[in-house]
């Protein structure tokens, strides 16, 4: 199984439910910073495989659940030919 064969994770942000509280940028810095008011800026790309388990401990640690984890399958190579 080849790198592009492994789901592809995003973090999805909810800013309606954040509170300003901070400890998701304490746990994963690579991903998500904090404006002046201290609320959540999070990544736009898929979370790089090393770091995915950092986001997975942000999201767990939010405690207004602000944060969810998105996994994607990687698409099917074949069905994309099938189609013509
Ligand atoms: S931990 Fe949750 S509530 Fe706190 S800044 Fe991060 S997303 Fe917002």
């Amino acid at each position: 199984m080849g790198v592009t064969d492994q789901p592809s994770v995003r973090l999805s942000f909810d800013a309606s439910s954040c509170d300003g509280w901070g400890m998701c940028s304490l746990v994963f810095p690579e991903g998500i910073s904090l404006d002046r008011w201290g609320f959540a800026h999070v990544m736009d790309e898929p979370v790089p495989g090393p770091l995915v388990r950092k986001a997975r401990r942000a999201a767990a640690c939010c405690p207004r659940q602000a944060l969810t984890i998105l996994e994607t399958d990687p698409a099917p190579r074949a069905a994309s030919n099938e189609s013509r």
